[in-house]
This record gives structure tokens, sequence and C-alpha cells, in this order.
């Protein structure tokens, strides 16, 4: 069995990565830390390479790393000793250990390979309008964790359901930016949109509330699209932690690929025809969701979530509910639910492209 062991600041984090190993440990273990161990994550990261992050109590150091072969059917056992250390330099070997991990997942090397763009001549009719959808987090990165079921699985299982039911209409192509548990850093999930040309991107979240003492009264659906600054503070605090996600799997690329200054004014420029497309969606969506599903208090929201920023393909990211509260929960992991959610966004989507179908074509 092949591994590779390296750490990462900010926060401390322990990664392992392992070749050609699937996880059978309940989602969620390694939840409660103890020691040193804070919590640790663990699920497919790239093409036949799975990993573990530890995410530690302070800094630490990897005195020894040993690997066990126990009894006679090929299992092993890995052993790392984690021990604390005053100093948090990182050795030149972790560093490019994480530079290539992280750039070879931007390359293209994660898992599984979303379908590629299709060829005009085999495209049902180059009029159809193309939307992705877009599951978040996978893999590694779990997402919001609930009493059951975790966010990665149920924004999976919605994005399915959706895709059937835009699929079936006959009147989109649609694409995926996983189709399985697979990890997907966002700056590639945004590539995928763009590759594609796609009309209409949507990001499909689970929320979750850290306050214990809220969390049985904060519920509902929430649809938001991009902006420079949060439509509110609780808006703009989801953001940072979507936007976290290739940070927490031990994925990300230092900014340089988005905050480039440039890029940025650029972006602005193409952005605004887009934006007004956005909120017209959104609206769309609000209607037609609004009484199928519980809403939350301010269902249409904005802030600056990374998955969003595509200067020409209008995008939303919808927070399906709160897996902190246990009957959005429940609704959330039945299938039944899922159904109606995707029926519902599939009229919105019907409606937007009746409505903006002229500027398309
Ligand atoms: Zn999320």
């Amino acid at each position: 069995m092949e591994y590779q062991v390296f750490r990462l600041r900010t926060p401390d984090r322990v990664v392992l990565d392992i070749s050609n190993v699937e996880f059978t440990m309940p989602a969620a273990a390694g939840r409660n830390g103890r020691g040193l161990v804070r919590t640790f994550r663990f699920g497919a990261f790239a093409q036949g390479k799975a990993r573990v992050v530890i995410e530690t109590a302070e800094p630490v150091r990897v005195e020894a790393t040993r690997l066990i072969r126990e009894g006679a059917r090929g299992r092993h056992r890995l052993e790392l000793d984690l021990v604390p250390s005053g100093s948090v330099d990182l050795s030149e070997r972790e560093v490019a250990a994480a530079r290539e991990s992280a750039a070879r997942l931007q390359l293209g090397d994660a898992v599984p390979t979303p379908s590629p763009p299709v060829p005009p001549s085999t495209a049902a009719s180059p009029r159809v309008p193309v939307i992705v959808i877009d599951p978040g987090h996978g893999g590694v990165d779990t997402g919001a964790q609930g009493a059951v079921g975790v966010e990665k699985d149920i924004v999976l299982a919605v994005g399915r359901a959706l895709e059937r039911a835009l699929s079936t209409s006959g009147r989109y192509r649609v694409v995926m930016t996983r189709t399985g548990d697979a990890f997907v850093p966002l700056e590639r999930r945004m590539r995928i949109s763009r590759e594609h040309e796609a009309q209409l991107f949507i990001s499909l979240h689970a929320d979750s509330l850290e306050a214990r003492e809220l969390a049985h009264v904060i519920r509902g659906a929430t649809i938001y699209t991009l902006s420079q600054s949060a439509s509110d503070e609780r808006a703009r605090r989801l953001a940072d932690k979507e936007n976290a996600a290739d940070l927490l799997a031990g994925a990300h690329l230092s900014a340089d690929a988005v905050q480039d200054d440039v890029r940025s004014i650029l972006f602005d420029l193409m952005a605004r025809e887009t934006a007004g497309l956005s909120l017209n969606f959104r609206q769309l969506a609000a209607k037609r969701m609004r009484g199928n599903i519980q809403f939350s208090r301010d269902p249409q929201r904005s802030a600056n979530f990374l998955v969003l920023r595509q200067a020409e393909t209008p995008a939303v990211l919808i927070e399906l509910g709160y897996i902190s509260h246990a009957e959005d929960e429940r609704q959330m992991l039945s299938a039944e639910w899922q159904r109606k959610v995707a029926a519902a966004i599939t009229a919105a989507v019907d409606d937007f492209f009746a409505k903006s179908g002229s500027i398309f074509r």
C-alpha cells in the first residue's frame, strides 16, 4: 500500500493520502476528537487516491509512521505518531507534496471525471440550453453534518433527481460537476461550467447551524446569488464556510488563481449582464419552490460565494435546508421530498428559459 503524509497550516492539519482505498467507516466517524486530534475527515480525493485529513488541536509533527501487516488476509494497519510541536515550519518536502496534490486536482485529476464536453455534431441541438448542476462537496469533503446524514449525500441525491427531471423534458442538456462521491475543487466546478458554456449554473448545498440552542428553530431553504458584500452577516459567514471547502480538504491552491486584479476588473464588466439574469432566476425559483418546501425567513439572499463567480453564466446557490434542524434533515433525506424540490426547480428553469430564451437564441 502506498501512502504519503504531510502537514498543512491554518488550520493545523495532517494529511494522509493512501492509494486505492475505499472507506467503509460510518460517516460520523472522526467527528469527536480526543487529545491532539480535533476531528478527522476521510474519503475519495483523486483518481485512485483516498485522503484522510486530521485536524489537530495544536501544531504537531509526525514523528513516525509504520505500516504493519496484520494476519494473512492482506490486512494492514497504518500508524502515525503525532507529537506536539513548538515550531510550525513545514519541510520543503511537505510544501511540495501539498502543492503537487492541489495542482494535480486543478488539472483534472479528480474522480470520477465529469462528462466531457459534447462535440457539436452529437449534441441534441445547438439551441438546447446547457444547465450545470453542481452538488456541493463530495469525497473527503463531507460538508455539513446532521444527526443522520451528511450534506454531500443529500445534495447529490437532489442533484440526480434534478438531472432526471430536466433531462426527461428533452429541453436541456444537463452536465453534473460530480456524479458520485468525489472531491471536486471549486475552481474545477467553475471550469466545467465555462467549458460547457452553461446558460445556467445551479449549486446545491445544505446549511447547518453551529449554535445548538438555535438549531431546533432555524430552518428552511434559501436561494443565494453572488454579491461582493453579503446581504447579511449570516450569509457572509455561510459563504466563508462554503468557500473553505477546498481548504478543509487540503486541496487549496494559493489564492492566485482567483484573486487576480486584472481578471477581477474584467469579471466585473462581464458579470454585470449575467447578474441580472441570476437575480431573475432566483426570483423564479423562489416562486416555484414556495408552498412546496419550507423556506427560511428571508429566502432570497446574496453573498460572495466563490463558485458563483462566473462572468458569463447566471448562477445560483441553493441551500436546501438546515441539516442541523431535525425536521429539515428528515425531509431532505426523503426521496419524495427530493423529487418535489427537483420538480419545483425544473418548473423555475422552464419559466426562466421561456422568459429569457430570446436572449440566448
Ligand atoms: Zn455546502
